[in-house]
């Protein structure tokens, strides 16, 4: 059988794209390879979100492509936002490269497939050297590639109209568009007939969902009617899409995760209008304040950026401010890079880059303490788990989430992964609650 190797950057939406590409592949006899050297195919799923993320994604492409000489036949493929922002160019950057096809393609990934492996095809030059290596196999990212998958990642809506100054993604995944329901709901039936618990819905602005009439609170009020679906999370949502009724609908049923990401970016009303973000930090509070009152006992989480163009210390405080009162309990937190095209890019910016690295540890700091002040207050509740996977480095330890969003230790007999169970807090290391059955 021809092998195929992946390799995913970036975001939940990239690992659901690498997901739909190997079960093409897998139609068509391709088995996962745990080891590139081995592998008749290699695919790389790229991010463009930030600098450091295509540095990165180059430089092992740049590796795969060397390596390839050593495998007759071996073949090297780019897919996702990295291979959609440099188009022809990435095969001239990278020579070695077979097909580099970007994230606007990805609806059309299964042509991309049937144009170089056809159905019933013999795939020459593929698996000349025989034999690969899947003891690796394992340690690729779960759910993806684990057989014993509890939970699974669903797309119902791509791109994005909202054109943040900063953001590359509305150029590289296109405008708005969002899945048929009928195809949503047999996606997420057929994922539950697999054993998958907990399904995460995904869209780059997925709270402005809207096919045929049927809005995002509609989709999950119908979502959390299937039989068999345990727990429903979704991401990313954009605050100026979160309304009231929406979260109501997460308040209605237990089944909804009671976890909302929420970007907000910055503190300052000056520096969110510069990045076109729609909404003040006052009216950002506001909805903290809503959220908090329908579902009093959910994790909150974010995005936030430090050191866009001409943002003052004293504005970069008011995000320090803000992160203080708005009690996130995880954030991811990064520094500014510009990305060619966008309208940051064009922005002087104004701030050394040692300044952004010393603002990024501040706030780092202060978020770091909020979620471990939240993880220890957690000790001595009851918690609602799905155990997700086995702790690989100790006996009878497994993995889990709790209700929200925080990472679960459970060390006890018979536990396996999907079974949902009351556990009790007795210990936080700071970012994983250590608990006992
Ligand atoms: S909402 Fe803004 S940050 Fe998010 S994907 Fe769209 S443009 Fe990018």
């Amino acid at each position: 059988m021809p092998s195929v190797y992946f390799q995913t950057f970036g975001c939940q939406m990239n690992a659901a794209d690498s997901d739909a590409v190997r079960a093409l592949l897998s139609g068509r006899g391709f088995e996962l390879c745990g080891s590139p050297a081995d592998s008749d195919l290699i695919v790389v799923n790229t991010c463009s979100v930030r600098e450091a993320a295509e540095r990165r994604a180059k430089s092992r492409i740049a590796e795969f492509a060397g390596g390839k000489k050593a495998r007759a036949g071996q073949r090297l493929w780019v897919i996702g936002c990295m291979a959609e922002r440099l188009g022809d160019k990435l095969k001239e950057e990278i020579p070695g490269v077979d097909l580099g096809a970007g994230a606007k393609q990805m609806e059309r990934s299964g042509e991309a497939v049937e144009a170089h492996f056809p159905k019933g095809g013999a795939y020459v030059g593929i698996n000349a050297n025989g034999g690969c290596d899947v003891s690796g196999v394992e340690r690729l990212s779960p759910p993806l590639f684990s057989k014993a998958a509890v939970t699974g990642f669903v797309p119902v809506m791509r791109g994005c109209d909202n054109y943040c100054a900063y953001c590359v993604v509305p150029y590289v995944r296109g405008n708005e568009r969002s899945v048929p329901y009928e195809a949503i709901e047999s996606t997420v039936k057929e994922k539950v007939g697999s054993g998958v618990k907990e399904i995460t819905f995904l869209g780059q602005n997925v709270n402005s969902y809207n096919h045929g009439g049927i809005d995002f609170p509609e989709l999950l009020s119908r979502m959390a009617g299937i039989s068999g679906l345990e727990r429903i999370r979704f991401t990313t949502s954009h605050p100026k899409d979160c309304t009231e009724r929406l979260v109501g609908v997460v308040a209605s049923s237990q089944k909804f995760a009671s976890h909302i990401h929420l970007p907000v970016q910055a503190g300052s009303d000056r520096i969110l209008a510069l990045m076109n973000r729609k909404y003040t930090a006052e009216s950002y509070r506001s909805l903290l304040d809503m959220i908090r009152t329908r579902l009093p006992r959910a994790d909150i989480t974010s995005d936030i950026m430090v050191g866009f163009p001409t943002e003052s210390d004293a504005e970069f405080r008011e995000t320090l401010e803000l992160v203080r009162c708005a009690r996130f309990t995880t954030a991811f937190m990064f520094a500014y890079s510009p990305r060619a095209g966008t309208a940051a890019a064009s922005m002087e910016e104004g701030i050394s880059k040692a300044e952004k690295m010393a603002r990024l540890s501040e706030l780092i700091a202060l978020q770091t303490g909020i979620t471990r002040e939240i993880y220890d207050k957690t000790v001595g509740e009851e918690l609602e788990v799905l155990v997700t996977e086995r702790q690989q480095k100790r006996d009878l330890a497994w993995m889990g989430q709790d209700a929200g969003c925080k990472r679960v230790l459970i060390s006890c007999e018979g536990l396996a992964a999907g079974t949902i169970l009351k556990v009790k807090a007795v210990r936080s290391s700071g970012m994983t609650l250590i608990a006992e059955c």
